[in-house]
């Protein structure tokens, strides 16, 4: 049974679902990506045609070289045997050309893919209403408690609750102890006439073509922040960034915010409640939801059976409580 309400600041409804193998100024390989990746596409192959929708997107990611220093860097880390596969070794800006503004130069980064993350959740939750095992309410800690080994919500028995709840876990009175670090995210959709662009571009921010044309462009990223909603200064800062990578005109169709579950040592945390044992958690997907979700609750569901250990680098017994 599932018991969700798409609160202020759900994330998964808000992000744009890209899996990028190599990311931040220093190009490093992201975490465990080979193996992310490779289950990642299995699993939303699989859930495509469980639930009869398109949600995986391989594509390319054009990423800007600002600086001669970024260059060698792009040029060093590709002869990287790890990379092998990633970078790619002609970029080609494609339908980009023309129409962004110049930088110092550009790589092309192979491997990556968009995952359809809003409308997976949407599809995910229509079948699970169809199988009458979705609630949609708020999920009240007040109706919680323990008997003969079980723990009872409300007037419903069950052996286990497991909690994925993203940035809320931070007002879950049972795992509020973990160090959960959410930061706010805020991007906007838009629509960019006589684009046509194909691969998704990362210069500051990322431009990543939807299915139905538009485009979602973001994000931005923000430690400390009032409350869940979209912000004023977000949308011109973003609108302005925009304007200085794009020569040709856009139109802003939606601007949204979210909050993203992460976690100080930036790895997912699983695991059982040291007290309570029927409690679990499932969070601290931080920005990688899309390629850490599909491996890691596969290797949840295989531990809340009894079948396996979870990893030591993403069980939350990593931490006191
Ligand atoms: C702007 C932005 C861009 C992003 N881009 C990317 C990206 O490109 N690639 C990527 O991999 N990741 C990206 N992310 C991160 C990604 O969104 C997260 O890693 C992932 O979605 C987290 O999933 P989750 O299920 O843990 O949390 P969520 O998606 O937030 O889901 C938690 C759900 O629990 C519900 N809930 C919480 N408490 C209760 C309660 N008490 N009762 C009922 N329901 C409750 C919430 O309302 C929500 O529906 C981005 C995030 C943001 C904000």
């Amino acid at each position: 049974m599932v018991i969700d309400k798409q609160l202020p600041g759900a994330s998964s409804v808000a992000a744009a679902g890209v899996m990028n193998p190599v990311t931040g100024r220093r190009m490093v390989k992201s975490w465990r990506f080979d193996e992310l990746s490779k289950f990642a596409e299995q699993t939303y192959r699989e859930i495509e045609n469980l639930l009869g929708g398109a949600f995986w997107y391989p594509k390319n990611i054009l990423r800007a070289l600002p600086t001669v220093l970024e260059e060698n860097e792009w040029m060093r880390r590709s002869a990287f045997p790890e990379n092998k596969g990633y970078f790619r070794e002609n970029t080609d800006l494609g339908k980009y050309t023309g129409k962004v503004y110049p930088t110092h130069g550009w790589g092309e980064i192979t491997g990556s893919a968009r995952v359809g993350m809003p409308g997976l959740v949407q599809l995910f939750r229509r079948f699970l209403i169809g199988k009458k095992c979705f609630f949609e309410e708020v999920f009240d800690f007040e109706k919680i408690s323990f008997e003969d080994g079980k723990v009872k919500y409300g007037a419903l028995l069950f052996d286990k609750i497991v909690f994925c709840e993203g940035a809320r876990l931070v007002s879950n009175p049972y795992f509020m102890y973990l160090p959960l670090v959410p930061t706010k995210g805020e991007l906007l959709l838009v629509k960019i006439p006589g684009a046509s662009f194909k691969k998704m571009l990362k210069n500051h921010l990322y431009i990543v073509p939807l299915e139905d044309g538009t485009y979602w462009v973001g994000a931005t990223n923000h430690f400390e922040f009032k409350d869940a909603a979209p912000s004023f200064s977000d949308k011109s800062y973003l609108k302005n960034k925009l304007g200085r990578i794009l020569k040709i005109p856009f139109e802003v169709i939606a601007h949204k915010a979210a909050i993203r579950p992460t976690v100080s040592d930036k790895r997912p945390l699983l695991g059982q409640h040291p007290k309570h044992g029927n409690l679990f958690v499932f969070n601290g997907l931080g920005t990688k939801g899309a390629s850490m979700g599909p491996l890691f609750a596969e290797q949840m569901s295989a531990f809340l059976l009894g079948e396996k250990e979870l990893d030591k680098e993403v069980d939350i017994g990593r931490f006191g409580h």
